[in-house]
């Protein structure tokens, strides 16, 4: 037959919190050769909880896989040369599994639920000084509901199934990646249950300085440690898939999605970042091989360690816990719009908020607030306010937070960024990057290829030992195309919306207390 001749190709799971993608790349040009997406159902049970389920989550890895597969076999593409797969995952999102049968005991908590704020309260109750910062030296993180200990402190102490199989020691945690992986190869029939890295940094329980997990971290969440991971680099051979069409083919590569982003943007020198727009938004700036603790708000975490004997290397993080999940909340919610293009045009037909700010701290404010009690406002109205003018707030919104969290990194280092790397699914509104530029009065760069978060997984997986079909030398790396978006307002009415935004944060604070 007329088959193709491409070469090595590499393959990523992206699995987000909105849906889960696999992807296929050739690993000499990097080009996105076919894909496959499959929306994930989000459940929301009472107010602040939010939970998705393990078997829907692994169903539509298959499900994504099997139909790529065929798609790329009507290409006439021998999916015999895919020669490694990585896997990319929304962090924090937490599990718990039985060894034995394989099944999940509880839905997946995912990283924006807020059920854990009364138990956060109480830890930082009972902490020297009631200072949040109190794990900071070890973790790089603040005590918040977002992390994985406190949602699994939680389903131990909450489900009775979690808490007998912790004691009868069935009990698997995991974040969305250990679920994957371990389930991929094999599940209870001989899986590998293991984390990387960046995925355990994003814990509590992990040491980022060690490089492991930390018991003195453990006996303050009073978690087993046998229930953990193993944890290992971001770049190496965790295991082979057990079934599917690409049984046989091993799993070469792990990285949290915004590491992963990282990594596909090509950010491996100190001082080089990149934002990322989807459910919330991630700006993530390398540090190099040391950490460095912040002095506002933001968080030190694990960027990448792309191989077991690579040294590993740090990032600064300030995350948006809500941003593209404006979108379905004015759809669903206020049924003020239908789909995620409508609410561009919508706002594209005002091009102002005329006033408006609407701050969606629905699951409190992340950094650099790191505020679980605050909660969502719109002010400003008049009688002349529409739901055009919503729209655009909303947009706005995505756009002021991010200013905030690049005006903490420019204070912590010194250093002001002269451009913004961009990518993620919010992206794609061209109206939202035009706004960034302005807002941040720097210019925004969007690769033309948008897939970033899985081009990095699949470039760890490709980069492995006993793989070595990618190479990650920055001198190899194939020449990225872009688009551009210059700031176009005068840098005074920035500044003046900028600090109308910051007075209605100040409203959205410390509502629940
Ligand atoms: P995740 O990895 O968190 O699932 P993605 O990067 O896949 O996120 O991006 C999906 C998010 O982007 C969704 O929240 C969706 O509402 C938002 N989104 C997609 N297209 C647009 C658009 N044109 N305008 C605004 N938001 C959008």
């Amino acid at each position: 037959s007329n088959r193709i001749m491409l070469g090595p190709l590499v393959a990523a799971i992206d699995q987000g919190t909105s849906s889960t993608r696999f992807l296929v790349f050739n690993a000499k040009t990097a080009e996105l050769l076919s894909h496959h997406q499959v929306e994930i159902k989000q459940s929301f049970p009472k107010e602040g909880w939010v939970e998705e389920d393990p078997k829907e989550i692994l169903q539509s890895v298959y499900e994504c896989m099997d139909r790529t597969c065929e798609k790329m076999t009507q290409l006439n593409i021998d999916i015999s040369n895919i020669k490694a797969v990585g896997v990319t995952n929304q962090r924090e999102t937490t599990l718990v599994w039985d060894k034995e049968t394989g099944e999940p005991l509880y839905n997946a908590i995912v990283w924006l639920d807020l059920r854990t704020q009364s138990t956060v309260e109480r830890l930082i109750n009972k902490t020297p000084g009631r200072n949040k910062n109190h794990l900071k030296h070890k973790t790089g993180l603040p005590i918040s509901t977002y992390f994985s200990a406190v949602k699994l402190r939680w389903l131990m102490d909450n489900v009775e199934k979690v808490h007998e199989a912790v004691l009868s020691h069935r009990a698997m945690f995991g974040t969305v990646d250990s679920w994957l992986i371990w389930s991929l190869t094999g599940g209870k029939k001989g899986g590998v249950h293991c984390t990387d890295v960046t995925n355990a940094s994003r814990t509590m329980l992990f040491n980022i300085h060690t490089m492991d997990w930390d018991p003195e971290l453990c006996k303050y969440f009073d978690i087993p440690m046998e229930i953990l991971p193993k944890v290992r680099s971001s770049s190496e051979i965790y295991g082979l898939m057990k079934s599917g069409p690409l049984t046989g083919v091993p799993i070469s590569g792990c990285l949290g999605d915004q590491s992963a982003a990282l990594v596909g943007q090509m950010c491996f020198k100190d001082g080089q970042a990149k934002n990322t727009y989807g459910t919330g938004c991630f700006l993530l700036k390398n540090v190099g091989t040391k950490p460095v603790m912040s002095d506002h708000g933001l968080l030190t975490t694990v960027a990448y360690k792309l191989g077991r004997d690579k040294p590993a290397c740090y990032a600064l993080e300030g995350s948006v816990a809500i941003a593209g999940a404006v979108v379905p909340w004015l759809k669903n919610n206020l049924g003020i719009i239908q789909t995620s293009t409508e609410l561009e045009q919508l706002a594209a037909d005002v091009g102002t908020s005329y006033g408006c700010y609407f701050v969606p701290a629905f699951s409190g404010l992340y950094a650099p607030y790191w505020e679980p009690s605050a909660r969502g406002i719109i002010c400003g109205l008049t009688q002349f306010t529409n739901r055009s003018h919503l729209a655009f707030a909303a947009l706005e919104a995505v756009c002021f937070q991010t200013r905030e969290i690049l005006d903490a990194m420019n204070q912590d280092s010194g250093i002001h960024l002269s451009q913004l790397q961009v990518d993620g699914g919010m992206t794609s509104n061209r109206l939202l990057m035009q706004l960034q530029a302005d807002i941040l009065c720097i210019p925004v760069v969007k690769p033309s290829m948008p897939e970033t978060t899985a081009l990095g997984a699949a470039m760890a997986a490709g980069a492995a030992e006993g793989v070595s079909v990618w190479s990650l030398n920055p001198e190899d790396l194939t020449e990225v195309t872009s688009e551009k978006f210059e700031p176009q307002i005068n840098p005074e009415e920035s500044e003046l919306r900028y600090a109308r935004w910051k007075k209605a944060v100040q409203r959205a604070m410390n509502w629940e207390t």
